[in-house]
């Protein structure tokens, strides 16, 4: 009899339907009280653990669930709280609420990406308060899921050494000190988790697939093999994803029952092969991809299995996704506007249990069900494979597309053309979409409205905010972005080669979810997309109006591509059709055109070894898009969020002429990066964070502006909030650009 399982790592917050994020917005509102909050909240949990019952799983994650994010749980759980929220009870949601969202007197705290996912986590401050177990919430979970539904959960906690170092506010060689402050916390967790009679423990070490050091390492050794020596009766599975792990060896020697690795990305086939596993331990072998929405080959997925099953003790395999399936949409059922040869390509988080128990049980016994499902997969694959989008050929790409001339030179051109002030205020791009702007989109799609009454609206948004961005003097306008739900979906359905689908949601950061498009085949561009929209609201006034587009790395990053298209050349397909609306925008009489790449960052590979050729792709990809325009036509990109000493040079060879960086919730970090650098280009870095619903004041504008001025040059400083405004009111968005434009034209008077 052999004891092969499936499991899953994590699943999906939101529900079918978003009413996750729905019953958070509502409470926030003051609409629904915190009881009321926390029942939704536990139905849906109950909800999610059935489902995944139903779909065969073995061992169903507990203690995934979040309100918010996992990070700031773990945080709390551990009495790490940010001085300035220490007046809140800890155990109270709105301590909860506040350190993520931030509030009157006090910033929210930093948010950053985990990993190389769009997915955000509330970054720890580890100086403040002593850390102390308030709650084993892992424990609470797994409660839960026995009392309530019967199910023996297998509760999931971040690591120790994961959690310290994405934790920030204490000194590199610290790290060991606070990892020993909280291992005792966690052998608690561990204890109590055993005395209740769980069976597996997933502990998330992530941080294993990135460059550790020699010191570190060593204390990954020393820190589990305490665990081992002071807990007994729970089975650890150690649990990694993303990248193959480095140190390999000394990882599968730890003293833990299971580990889990990502077949997915990274080689840790070879990896396996090469130096074997141990027979006495188990292999969660993440097999599935839990970060694509793709339909796997299960007979392939089947092969490989075998071939693992040859290297390690072919009993105690755990079938499992490769990573938590956080990162993709719940369900493809709801999807009725597909075209039905893409919807049948997809799996998304149900679809993928579904694969997992396929393979389980194919591992246990042949049967006509298993051989039924393996077809269909493959045929699935093949259809997509022969169909129209994948029949165009690619153009050929220009190795080494370069401005005409140099920045300092092409700056005076753009100068002389664009006559702006010294520190030029703008923003990033989208301004507030009111309910009244997403009811109307809703409408119009639905067919309630026709296409002109729609268009009319957009345009008399458009037109409002024109006149307020006129009122409020800021220089460089823009359009607002009223027409787009979201900046990859927007190029997605206008693009030839993509698809999108309209309950494909994955949760971005706190209740916000976005929807990336499906990228089916290969990327045309057919018509002017952005045209329209800009060159009106250009009509509408004398100053520079920005046109908009997202860039081609962000919109590859933020789109779900099938697996079968190569990544980088699908990438320069959506630059050359990118260039051409860069082109169209420029023959409109559009002179400044702001490319953006938030998700630049983000994309890149765990291991450093792998940055090059990423680097490469992205400016490539960046120039073939940006560099054909005329010496005066102003290129401006912008990023989100921090570790920009990084990527510093990336920025400067994408040479874009002006970059907007988000900065405020890494409290100024980034500023120190262009200290040490000689940067000549013209920046704006983010002076106030828009993420967060409270209004900067004009002192503390001025502030972070001086700060900034002490290590950029004036005449490259430009001023602009952190990101998009899509996400604030009316109201705050007004009084905030008031105090910035404010702080802009006190600090010209006295240059
Ligand atoms: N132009 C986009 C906006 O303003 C940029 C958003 C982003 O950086 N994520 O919404
Ligand atoms: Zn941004």
């Amino acid at each position: 009899m052999t004891t092969i399982l499936s499991s899953n790592l994590g699943y999906p917050r939101i529900g079918e339907k978003r009413q996750w994020k729905r019953a958070i917005e509502a409470f926030w509102r003051g609409d629904i009280n915190a009881t009321c909050l926390q029942e939704q909240m536990k139905s849906l949990r109950l909800h999610n653990l059935k489902k995944q019952k139903e779909l065969g799983i073995d061992l169903i994650p507990v203690g995934d669930f979040s309100l918010y994010d996992h990070l700031l749980d773990t945080a709390i759980s551990f009495n790490i709280i940010p001085e300035r929220f220490t007046h809140h009870d800890p155990t109270d949601l709105s301590c909860y609420f506040a350190i993520a969202r931030g509030e009157k007197n006090a910033v929210a705290a930093e948010m950053t990406k985990w990993f190389n996912t769009n997915y955000h986590y509330i970054v720890p401050e580890l100086q403040g308060t002593e850390p102390s177990l308030l709650e084993n919430r892992a424990l609470s979970y797994y409660e839960e899921a026995k009392e309530e539904l019967n199910i023996d959960g297998k509760p999931v906690i971040v690591g120790p050494i994961t959690f310290v170092k994405l934790a920030k506010g204490y000194h590199e060689n610290e790290l060991e000190n606070w990892v020993n402050k909280l291992l005792p916390l966690y052998e608690q967790i561990l204890h109590e988790l055993s005395a209740a009679g769980a069976e597996w423990v997933q502990i998330d070490e992530p941080i294993l697939g990135t460059n550790l050091s020699e010191t570190e390492i060593k204390l990954v050794e020393r820190v589990y093999q305490m665990i081992d020596d002071h807990v007994s009766g729970v089975q650890i599975i150690l649990q990694t994803y993303f990248e193959t792990v480095q140190h390999y060896h000394r990882i599968i020697k730890l003293p833990v029952k299971g580990i889990g690795l990502d077949f997915v990305h990274g080689e840790h086939i070879d990896v396996i092969n090469k130096f074997g596993f141990p027979t006495d331990k188990a292999l969660g072998v993440g097999i599935i991809n839990g970060r694509n929405v793709w339909r796997a080959d299960l007979e392939d997925k089947y092969q490989l299995l075998e071939t693992i099953q040859r290297v390690a003790n072919p009993e105690t395999l755990i079938i499992q996704p490769s990573c938590s399936l956080l990162h993709v949409p719940v369900t493809k059922e709801l999807e009725e506007k597909l075209d039905p040869l893409v919807k049948n390509g997809l799996s998304f988080a149900d679809e993928k249990l579904k694969e997992i128990q396929t393979l389980t049980t194919a591992l246990h016994e042949e049967n006509d069900a298993v051989q039924h499902a393996f077809t269909e997969s493959k045929e699935a694959i093949n259809y997509l494979d022969q169909s129209d989008y994948r029949s165009h050929l690619t153009e050929s790409i220009r190795k080494d597309a370069k401005r005409e001339l140099p920045f300092l030179e092409r700056k005076k051109y753009q100068q002389k053309k664009l006559q702006l002030p010294l520190l030029p205020t703008t923003t990033i791009g989208s301004l507030p979409q009111t309910l009244e702007v997403k009811q109307t989109r809703t409408k119009w799609r639905k067919g309630e409205i026709s296409e002109q009454v729609y268009n009319e609206f957009i345009e008399s948004e458009t037109k409002r905010w024109i006149h307020i961005q006129e009122k409020l003097d800021l220089d460089v306008l823009v359009h607002g972005e009223f027409e787009r739900t979201d900046m990859v979906e927007y190029f997605g359905e206008k693009l030839k080669g993509f698809a999108v689908t309209e309950f494909g949601w994955v949760q971005s950061y706190g209740s916000r979810c976005v929807k990336p498009p499906l990228l089916v085949g290969n990327v045309e561009w057919e018509k002017a997309i952005t045209v329209k929209e800009i060159t009106y609201a250009q009509s509408l006034t004398n100053k520079p109006v920005k046109g908009m587009l997202t860039g081609p790395v962000t919109i590859l990053n933020w789109s779900f591509v099938h697996e079968q298209l190569p990544r980088f050349t699908v990438q320069n397909q959506i630059a050359l059709a990118l260039e051409k609306e860069v082109l169209a925008l420029e023959k409109a009489g559009i002179s400044i055109i702001q490319v953006d790449e938030p998700a630049l960052r983000e994309g890149l590979p765990l291991n450093r070894l792998k940055w090059p050729n990423y680097f490469d792709a992205a400016v490539q990809a960046f120039k073939l898009a940006t560099s054909t325009v005329k010496h005066e036509t102003q290129i401006h990109t912008h990023m989100c969020y921090s570790e920009f000493g990084e990527i510093y040079e990336v920025i400067d060879d994408l040479d874009a002429d002006v970059i907007s960086i988000e900065t405020s919730r890494s409290h100024g970090e980034i500023i120190e990066t262009f200290e040490t650098n000689d940067y000549k280009k013209e920046i704006g870095l983010g002076v106030y964070d828009i993420h967060s619903p409270r209004i900067p004041t004009l002192q503390e504008l001025e502030m972070n502006i001086k700060r900034a001025l002490e290590t950029i040059d004036i005449e490259q400083f430009w001023i602009n909030p952190d990101c998009g405004l899509k996400t604030r009111n009316e109201e705050e968005t007004i009084a905030a650009l008031e105090n910035m434009v404010a702080a802009a034209k006190k600090l010209r008077v006295h240059q």
